[in-house]
């Protein structure tokens, strides 16, 4: 089971990174949904990363906050 970080850099508020697992429906191995926007246009995808608290301390430490996480990991 890996993990993975979504950066979504161009959201304004900077909320747009967020910890998905590999077999999230937004995830799909890292590579994203297919869709129009090309590869790291609109952000980038970090990991993976082998424990879900691997994931949770490089966001800390990357982003500065408390890692957001989406249902899939729930
Ligand atoms: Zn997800």
């Amino acid at each position: 089971m890996n993990y993975f970080i979504y950066d979504n850099w161009q959201a304004k508020d900077r909320k747009g990174a967020i910890i998905h697992k590999w077999n999230c429906g937004h995830c799909h191995m890292g590579y994203g949904k297919l869709g129009s926007a090309k590869k790291g246009e609109n952000g980038v995808w970090i990991g993976p990363f082998d424990e879900i608290q691997f994931a949770r301390n490089y966001f800390q430490m990357k982003f500065n906050s408390s890692p957001i996480e989406c249902s899939c990991i729930k």
